[in-house]
């Protein structure tokens, strides 16, 4: 019985992270494709926190990889080598499978890299350059705070603290498979959906961009990302119809009147009611 209240407690904590990045970092902060309450949007950019680092950073990273998409100045170009678009980037640029395998499977190892970023701040060898990229978030004192040094770590250390406090060392070790999930579902949209042996083209963006369905199912409606490249504002991503989970949860909110201004392409919102 204690087993399958912790794989529930698991696949909760897990859904509300990922929803933290997709809906949250993703859809709401980085493209503003709806509008929500404060609290909600306060609740999603804490979601995203617990594993994305600052919303600052993250939102100006991707900002810029819409911006200079699989070429020169993209952070994460899969024509840089699969592994270094999956995780590679983030340390320092390498496609090494010996660093970026481990790295991938350690879970935590992202919040290493925060530390270190941190550190690098507070020694002058990090100028924070995503600022600019994010002048509507600069403004808001929610992603100050977030984006100021060691607040990550410290986020990730009550995590630590809480898992050990509820469930011991296997607390510790359902919070590993929860990062583990979390960040590489986050990475391979970066990765597999810009892969060509992947999914398929259904727009010509000029980018390697792929919609590849069984990502999507994976990764909340985020693998449908050649759509997403197509009109990266678009709250939803499966355009086409494909299962997007995201897209499910900001069309509940809206219902329920916690989310509204959804934005969509013209040409698809007439059919734009979810289809699964
Ligand atoms: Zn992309
Ligand atoms: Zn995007």
């Amino acid at each position: 019985m204690r087993i399958l209240v912790a794989i529930a407690a698991l696949l909760v904590i897990n859904t509300a992270f990922g929803l933290g990045n997709t809906v949250g970092y993703h859809r709401l902060l980085t493209h503003r494709a709806f509008a929500c309450p404060r609290p909600i949007f306060v609740l999603l950019t804490l979601l995203g926190a617990m594993h994305g680092g600052s919303p600052m950073v993250w939102v100006g990273v991707h900002r810029l990889h819409h911006t200079k998409s699989d070429g020169p100045g993209d952070p994460h170009s899969t024509r840089e080598g699969f592994l270094h678009a999956h995780c590679g980037w983030l340390l320092g640029g390498t496609n090494n499978p010996l660093l970026c395998i481990p790295f991938a499977l350690s879970g935590f190892g992202q919040q290493g890299a925060l530390l270190v970023h941190d550190i690098r701040r507070v020694l002058g060898k990090n100028p924070p350059v995503w600022v600019e990229l994010c002048p509507d978030l600069v403004k808001d004192p929610l992603m100050r705070a977030l984006d100021t040094p060691f607040v990550m770590p410290a986020l990730f250390a009550l995590q630590v603290a809480l898992a050990l406090l509820v469930a011991g060392p296997w607390g510790l070790v359902g919070l590993w498979a929860v990062h583990v999930l979390v960040t590489n579902g986050s990475w391979a949209v970066n990765s597999v959906a810009h892969w060509r042996a992947f999914g398929v083209e259904n727009f010509e963006n000029g980018d390697d961009s792929r919609d590849v369905w069984w990502l999507a199912a994976l990764t909340w409606g985020e693998g449908w990302h050649n759509a997403h490249h197509r009109y990266p504002r678009s709250a939803r991503h499966g355009l086409k119809g494909g299962f997007d989970a995201s897209w499910l949860v900001i069309r509940g909110m809206e219902r329920v009147g916690l989310a509204w201004d959804l934005w969509l392409p013209k040409a698809y919102r007439a059919n734009s009611r979810p289809t699964a």
